[in-house]
């Protein structure tokens, strides 16, 4: 755990669960598992520190009542051959310069991107090979938090995060307070095309999990200062 202990500034945002289908999806979906990323023109594919393209693990469109993220487009992509904890290597208490593309001991750079789109107009041209493509679906719910301002342990968008080892704050590099969007519950595994070598650390075959499988809960910058201004705060239980 990493950061300061500030509790979260705004009112917690509207929450939406989101639920992945049985699938399979067999054409482009702004809201998907895997599939066809949309990307903002001239925004490539993005790249491992290894060189292989990044899996695409979900993606999904913002509604506009999530201000100030509300019409975004997130997609959250991690290397299926590397697996470790994010690293926030804070400076001065802020996350450093350009900290989407800072080193990740033992790494030299990030085996993961996040990205916020917002001209996200046209699908990829092909579909991420790896993760199965399904469609994911928002759902609206209640994510009242409890008396110790805690939400449900759900793969959500806004709600109140649940929290495993306690509220974390960070400030964006530009000097924004980064603010929570999205949260993947602990051990959350993505189904994968059989045959592929094993991710390591991942949980089963023919799976991929992010981040080691610690629960992540998405900070991303209110400003926008990048399109990759998102940080994945990691936790366990
Ligand atoms: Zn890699
Ligand atoms: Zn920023």
């Amino acid at each position: 755990m990493n950061g300061q202990d500030a509790g979260n500034p705004r009112a917690a945002l509207p929450a939406h669960a989101i639920e992945v289908g049985a699938g399979p999806l067999d054409r482009p979906a702004r809201d998907s598992v895997g599939g066809w990323p949309f990307l903002d023109p001239g925004q490539e594919w993005p790249v491992c520190f290894c060189g292989e393209r990044l899996a695409l693990f979900f993606q999904l469109d913002v509604p506009a009542d999530l201000e100030p993220f509300g019409g975004d487009h997130l997609l959250v992509f991690h290397c299926g051959a590397h697996n470790e904890a994010a690293d926030p290597g804070l400076a001065g208490g802020r996350l450093v310069p350009r900290y989407w593309d800072a080193p990740q001991p033992p790494y030299p750079r990030p085996f993961w991107r996040i990205l916020l789109q917002r001209q996200a107009d046209l699908p990829a041209a092909e579909p991420e090979p790896s993760v199965c493509a399904l469609p994911l679906t928002l759902r609206p719910f209640d994510d009242a938090p409890d008396p110790r301002g805690i939400g449900a342990q759900e793969f959500k968008l806004g709600g109140t995060p649940s929290w495993a080892q306690g509220p974390e704050s960070y400030t964006c590099a530009c000097g924004a307070g980064l603010e929570y969007l999205c949260q993947v519950p602990e051990y959350t595994e993505f189904a994968v095309r059989p045959g592929l070598p094993e991710q390591p650390y991942s949980v089963g075959a023919d799976t991929y999990g992010l981040f080691l499988g610690n629960e992540i809960y998405l900070m991303a910058c209110p400003a926008h200062c990048d399109p990759a201004a998102v940080w994945p705060v990691n936790q366990h239980f």
